[in-house]
């Protein structure tokens, strides 16, 4: 029995089931860690844990399995409307934080920060996990709980390097307070397992918000980017940002010599293919659907052209509904109510990744005998040109992923190659406009 638990968390491990939440090293006790969070950056079993442990750890584990339709039906019992690329909803809308200051320093609308402000100012919360750039190592990313509006306000923006929230369980369990929670897909359904599991670590957590999630990028993708610019050491960075500036924002980082070096957000994206965590692409949630409120980027052309920053906002339990309709009435968030089509359509690319390729993914892995993720649903109905485009673009990250391929990236001026893969991302983005309209099974 002890055996089971310590195994089927090694193969998830070794398998790429793992999305780095952090639950396990959260759990352990000390016994499970992140040793090497600028390489793989995976939990390493120091020693292992007792087997009513393990088996606790693995129960919280999303890597295995997270069933969306028995966690929606117990969670959102406020009969909220559904699609299956949204998850459930009562309002989606595109909108802004009327705080200038918070809109500004936000990745998008700052809709996030605006609503961990708010619950703090009104005193419905006495802190939030939140995620910001380390202290001592500006380069890693740190999770702690904030207390103030400029704690707040100093972990906003994304950070696409891989993040552990789950880590201070601990922290978290001994706190003296509502908490809200802020995480990612993966971070929140092993937030949502250890719920069920009536588990002491959740028990301050009142609300959970979270960003959408296309994917996010291992810490090579920080130096490959350095290198690309001549320098070679990471640990002289100073300050590292992933959305500075107005929206969409810029990836800039800037060293201790002083010099800052600067690339617009779309630009840096050409980074993923060569970076990608690997479980992103097993991940079947772009919009964040197990949060009270989730915000994405209002990504089209009417909004972009406009820069400032707009937030896609998905509220979707009551206890979301309500924070939200108040912030809205108080003037704290303008938001302009939009259907669940034209989110689907404004997203169309993600979902795409997310809700087909994902699905083709898993189907490729069964047919290679890999363990595979279960969530409880599939989407199935693809077209055979959906296959063959899958199969190009998984060679592609494949091959990219080689040290060749980022040897030879490092060597182009990443604005060259940055201004092609935005190219690429738009002609995407036309191909997949219509996916709300396929006719897809369950
Ligand atoms: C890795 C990643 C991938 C994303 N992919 C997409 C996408 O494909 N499409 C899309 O529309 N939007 C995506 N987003 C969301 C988008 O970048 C914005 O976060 C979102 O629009 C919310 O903006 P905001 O201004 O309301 O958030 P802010 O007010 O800036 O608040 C952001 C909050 O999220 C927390 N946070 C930031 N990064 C992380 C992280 N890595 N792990 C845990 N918590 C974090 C911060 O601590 C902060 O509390 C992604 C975000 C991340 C972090």
């Amino acid at each position: 029995m002890s055996a089971k638990s310590i195994d089927s968390l090694r193969k998830i491990i070794s398998h790429n089931l793992c999305n780095r939440c952090g639950s396990c090293v959260g759990l352990s006790g000390g016994s499970i860690a992140f040793r090497d969070k600028t390489g793989a950056y995976l939990p390493e079993i120091l020693n292992e844990p007792n087997e009513e442990l393990a088996a606790q750890i693995l129960e919280a584990c999303p890597g295995k399995d997270f069933n969306f339709k028995s966690y929606r039906e117990s969670i959102y019992t406020n009969n909220p409307s559904f699609h299956v690329y949204t998850g459930p909803f009562e309002r989606i809308g595109i909108g802004y934080a009327t705080d200038e200051s918070i809109r500004r320093t936000g990745a998008s609308g700052g809709i996030l920060s605006a609503i961990l402000i708010w619950l703090l100012e009104n005193k419905k919360i006495e802190g939030a996990v939140v995620t910001r750039m380390s202290e001592t190592e500006p380069w890693l990313t740190e999770p702690f709980i904030a207390k103030t509006r400029e704690e707040i306000l100093e972990a906003s923006q994304s950070k696409y390097i891989i993040t552990s929230v789950n880590e201070i369980l601990p922290e978290m369990q001994s706190f003296n307070g509502k908490l809200a929670y802020v995480g990612l897909p993966g971070q929140i359904q092993s937030i949502r397992k250890l719920q069920a599991m009536k588990h002491p670590s959740v028990q301050n957590i009142a609300y959970i918000f979270g960003p959408f999630y296309g994917n996010t990028l291992h810490f090579s993708s920080v130096n490959s980017f350095l290198k690309s610019y001549g320098e070679k050491d990471h640990t002289q960075i100073k300050k590292l940002y992933f959305r500075y500036g107005e929206w969409p924002g810029n990836m800039r980082v800037e060293l201790k010599s002083g010099r800052v070096i600067e690339l617009p957000k779309f630009h840096a994206n050409y980074l993923i293919p060569f970076h990608i965590l690997k479980n992103s692409l097993l991940c079947s949630d772009l919009s964040n659907e197990f949060t009270d409120i989730s915000g994405g980027d209002a990504w089209a052309p009417q909004y972009e052209e406009r820069g400032k920053g707009f937030s896609m906002i998905i509220a979707r339990s009551a206890a979301g509904t309500e924070i939200l309709n108040q912030m809205i009435a108080d003037g704290s968030v303008f938001m302009q109510d939009i259907d669940v089509d034209e989110a689907i359509t404004m997203h169309s690319h993600g979902y795409d990744l997310k809700k087909r390729g994902t699905f083709i993914r898993i189907r490729f892995r069964k047919m290679l005998r890999l363990p595979i993720p279960d969530y409880g649903y599939k989407i199935e109905g693809f077209s055979f040109s959906r296959y063959l485009m899958e199969l190009v673009l998984l060679s592609l990250f494949i091959l990219l992923g080689t040290r060749p391929a980022r040897f030879i990236v490092e060597l182009i001026p990443p604005s060259t190659i940055g201004k092609l893969f935005e190219k690429t991302r738009k002609a995407w983005k036309k191909s997949t406009y219509k996916i709300k309209r396929n006719q897809l099974t369950l």
